[in-house]
């Protein structure tokens, strides 16, 4: 029985929501097979996240408790994530598909030797016991399916939202310390501050259920207000096509797309927002797409699920409106 691997992100001391799906999504891929899963925890804080972990599908937890984990630049967390690696014998890591856990995935696979798959969206067990991924290239024109070679280990970051997240009545994980001598490399770089970004009271995009964006066609600055009500009452967060942001309408941290983040909510409001294949490869992994634009010749509208084509000076107040009254 082989072990299954799955690093788990955190902030301010919980596992985000990501990991949380990862663990379901290698507890049933590894119930098929008859591995366990084994969480990864770097940094401090693993002994009070431990019984969440074993809830959502961890069978054990390797945890490293220090701080160095972030106190210098991502080789800390590379080398006790191979500590990890090392003390499980696995063959498959998953991993969060963010920008700072593929950096962390993609070093320890130069050490290792792993093929890395990231961005991933479904997965299946395949007939030679490699896992298929499957994954959306060029801006989503196409969609592929591919496996690393047998002889590799595989890392798989997977995009947010593609797995429920679903709790199985587990208890607390068998925890494991990870014994890790960090390389005079590896303590090289230290982080001198970390600042946080003050942010409105409103889920990350990249973790959203829903994401409500707004694009040129908002015409003015102030018109976010709309999105803003729109997406409070949805419980949303809030995006902007690259159009908006360079406008300085909106911050650029909360651009989507190819140079901006990558969402995959459950729900997705565009406003205002023509549809270019820069914007789309942002956020076409999302699943549902509902497009508001007063063009109905829009290339948004070929994605979408759900189109009005009107005014969004009229429609999204009027969604507010009756979201609002719906909610009571
Ligand atoms: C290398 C490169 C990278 C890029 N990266 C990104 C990226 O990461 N993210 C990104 O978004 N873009 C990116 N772009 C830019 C991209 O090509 C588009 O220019 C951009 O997405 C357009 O933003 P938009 O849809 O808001 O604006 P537009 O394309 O101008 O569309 C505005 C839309 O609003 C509609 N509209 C106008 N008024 C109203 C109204 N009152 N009610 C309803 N609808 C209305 C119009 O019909 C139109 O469809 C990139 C481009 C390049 C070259």
């Amino acid at each position: 029985m082989a072990e299954v691997l799955v690093l788990i992100d955190h902030a301010d001391g919980e596992p985000r929501k990501l990991s949380l799906q990862l663990l379901t999504a290698a507890k049933q891929l590894a119930e098929d097979s008859g591995d366990t899963v084994a969480a990864v925890w770097l940094g401090p804080g693993a002994s009070d996240a431990a019984e969440r972990l074993g809830s959502f599908g961890a069978d054990k937890l390797y945890h490293w408790d220090s701080d160095d984990a972030y106190g210098y630049v991502t080789l800390p967390q590379v080398e006790a994530l191979e500590a990890a690696l090392e003390a499980s014998g696995a063959d498959t890591l998953f991993f969060a598909s963010s920008n700072h856990v593929k950096d962390v995935a993609a070093r320890l696979a130069i050490r290792v030797g792993a093929g890395v798959i990231t961005d991933v969206t479904g997965l299946a067990p395949g007939d030679d016991g490699r896992l298929v991924a499957t994954k959306e290239v060029f801006g989503g024109e196409k969609i592929t399916e591919s496996s690393v070679a047998a002889d590799a280990k595989q890392f798989i970051g997977i995009a947010s939202n593609a797995f429920a997240a679903e709790e199985d009545g587990s208890g607390a994980p068998e925890t494991v310390a990870l014994d890790v001598e960090l390389s005079e490399a590896a303590t090289a770089a230290t982080v001198v501050s970390v600042e946080k970004v003050a942010s409105a009271d409103r889920p990350d995009i990249g973790e959203a259920a829903i994401v409500v964006a707004g694009g040129r066609g908002l015409g003015d600055e102030s018109k976010f207000g709309l999105m803003e009500q729109l997406a409070d009452v949805l419980g949303a967060g809030v995006g902007a096509s690259r159009a908006a942001t360079d406008a300085g309408w909106y911050p650029h941290r909360y651009q989507i797309g190819q140079t901006g983040r990558t969402i995959s909510p459950m729900l997705y409001i565009g406003a205002g927002i023509s549809g270019a294949i820069q914007h789309r490869a942002g956020m076409q992994t999302s699943q549902h797409i509902v497009a508001i634009n007063k063009d109905p010749e829009a290339p948004i509208f070929q994605i979408a699920d759900f189109g009005v084509v009107g005014d969004l000076n009229q429609v999204v107040p009027k969604l507010t409106e009756e979201l609002t009254s719906r909610k009571g």
